[in-house]
């Protein structure tokens, strides 16, 4: 016999989701589960945890999935996964490697303006294989200065300027070969460096590179504009590196893609400028509750002054606080209070809500608008992205499960043996003391009170192993529920094609694993890779 239920049935506080009819072999309406209406008609604050989403049927392969999603009423991204714009997740380093490999990453701002939009501009120049800022020193530094360089980063390849800056005249180079034998290591680098270094012109490709490199058996290839002037350098060590990224996001003039935090302050809008001249391709307006005549007023001015721009607003939980944000200008909604990892905010502020059950509302509400949702916070492994975009989000925002990648900003150091990173909440003390406050309007409170904690997660090693898994963990989910991209899935989900069940909490001891005298759990993205 089969039932349909038409209200959810809750088990204590539990829940999982069910997929689609059109997706079974018989192709009529799935029996089994609730629509995500059904399941959320009750407004009970359901959480990922809470969910699970029944199979569909498959008739395509995994390599027929297509992550390509919208993250903004504009731009595209090619795998739906972005970096938080925290301050122990999002530089330089995550950005460029998260659009590299599909996502995109945005820049926090508990920096001074020339920092952020530093990292912006660097994210845009960014060329794959060529370091466009390489460490320079002039004829007059020391051979002891190449040794320090070599200390702190690890190599000693380096390009001699007229004046020790980029972008000035190249006169010559120096390595490993030129001061190895030499015990003087005060002598100025004019009278050991290689005058006459092999260079390139700007412009090369890096095959081109790659090749001169190759015949001339050289470390390091300086390349040069027409008047000599150094632009880029590009490294054997580097190439070996390097591949190709063909899912790499990027806009229109080819660069990368990058975002940017901004807070609703007024003194911020300086910062925006600074932002959009060094060539962001988006704004989030970061604030930790985005429904304020603050965050309002600086969307309505944003679209105002830079029309073209498009910017993501938050953070909301509502279907009001959506439309108000959207009414404004808004290009996405960034959805999320208080399901961060080292988030108190629910805990302190009662208030909040459910991350599946705000995803799905927002997404259900912005969906009307054409606006795309980032469900932002709350990630940990593969089902919780599935789950998002099961429930309506486009894309999903994560600090957690990018921490302790070794593109992260910080060092790692020991504990126990174990080798850790520091990652924390924008609203812990330690981020607020260093500019954090702004996105919790606490930035000049006598007395703070903290709305995250700081902590350490383990090394996980490259976001360039990490990302590839998460990606094809998502395939390999999106097959399951028989969907081959975002945009059938959520055409599923609006049809009442995508089915969910809750879960008791025994369903989700069973989900995991369980009654194992002792296992082993390998870390995402060091597991075996099928592609
Ligand atoms: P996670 O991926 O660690 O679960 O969540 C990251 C998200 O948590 C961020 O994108 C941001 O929205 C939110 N967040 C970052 N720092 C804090 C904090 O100190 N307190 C709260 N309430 N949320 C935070």
């Amino acid at each position: 016999m089969i039932f349909r239920v038409s209200k959810p049935v809750f088990f204590g506080d539990c829940l999982a989701i069910q997929s689609s009819p059109a997706m079974t072999s018989r192709g009529g309406p799935v029996a089994d589960g609730m629509t995500a209406s059904e399941v959320f008609h009750s407004h009970s604050s359901l959480t990922y945890d809470d969910l699970i989403i029944m199979p569909g049927f498959i008739d395509f392969g995994v390599q027929d999935v297509k992550l390509q999603t919208q993250l903004t009423r504009e731009i595209s991204i090619q795998a739906p996964l972005c970096s938080s714009p925290m301050d122990t997740v999002t530089e330089t380093e995550m950005a460029v490697n998260l659009a590299l490999l599909g996502g995109i990453g945005f820049i926090h701002y508990n920096n001074t303006i020339e920092e952020q939009a530093r990292m912006v501009r660097r994210v845009k120049r960014y060329e794959n294989g060529f370091i466009t800022e390489p460490i320079v020193l002039s004829p007059n530094s020391l051979i002891s200065d190449v040794d320090e360089i070599r200390d702190r980063h690890g190599f000693s390849g380096v390009p001699i300027t007229e004046d020790g800056t980029l972008q000035s005249k190249l006169v010559g180079i120096v390595t490993n070969r030129d001061i190895d034998f030499e015990s003087d290591r005060s002598i100025a680098l004019n009278n050991v460096m290689t005058t006459d270094p092999i260079t390139a012109p700007k412009g090369i490709t890096l095959q081109e590179a790659n090749r001169i490199l190759r015949e001339s058996k050289k470390g390091k290839l300086p390349i040069v504009d027409k008047n000599g002037f150094l632009c880029a350098l590009v490294s054997r060590n580097d190439i070996k590196k390097n591949r190709d990224f063909p899912e790499a996001s990027k806009s229109a003039d080819k660069q990368l893609m990058v975002g940017a935090a901004i807070s609703t302050r007024p003194d911020d809008r300086t910062r925006l400028a600074a932002l959009v001249e060094a060539g962001v391709d988006v704004i989030v307006v970061d604030s930790a509750q985005g429904h304020s005549v603050f965050q309002i007023e600086l969307l309505r001015e944003i679209k105002a002054t830079y029309p073209d721009l498009q910017v993501i607003a938050g953070n909301v939980v509502t279907k009001d606080q959506c439309e108000s944000l959207i009414d404004s200008g808004a290009d996405g909604i960034r959805v999320g209070m208080g399901p961060g990892s080292i988030c108190t905010t629910q805990e302190t502020m009662a208030v909040g809500r459910g991350q599946a059950a705000a995803v799905y509302h927002c997404s259900n509400y912005c969906r009307s608008r054409g606006v795309p949702v980032i469900a932002d916070g709350g990630i940990r492994d593969i089902g919780h992205i599935v789950k998002a975009l099961s429930l309506g989000s486009s894309a999903v925002m994560m600090g957690l499960m990018f921490s302790g990648t070794s593109e992260t900003p910080g060092d790692y150091f020991y504990q126990n043996g174990v080798r850790l990173k520091r990652y924390r909440g924008m609203a812990s003390i330690e981020a607020m003391d260093s500019g954090g406050g702004k996105r919790y309007f606490a930035e000049d409170e006598q007395v703070r009170v903290a709305q995250g904690v700081s902590g350490m997660v383990m090394d996980k090693g490259s976001v360039r192993n990490l990302i590839p898994y998460l990606c094809q963990g998502l395939k390999h989910a999106f097959q399951d529920i028989g969907v081959t991209n975002v945009k059938a899935l959520h055409a599923a989900l609006e049809e009442g094609k995508v089915n969910f069940e809750t879960r008791t909490m025994s369903a989700q001891r069973e989900g995991g694993v369980h009654d194992m005298y002792s296992y082993e759990k390998p870390a995402m993205g060091t597991r075996e890779r099928v592609e």
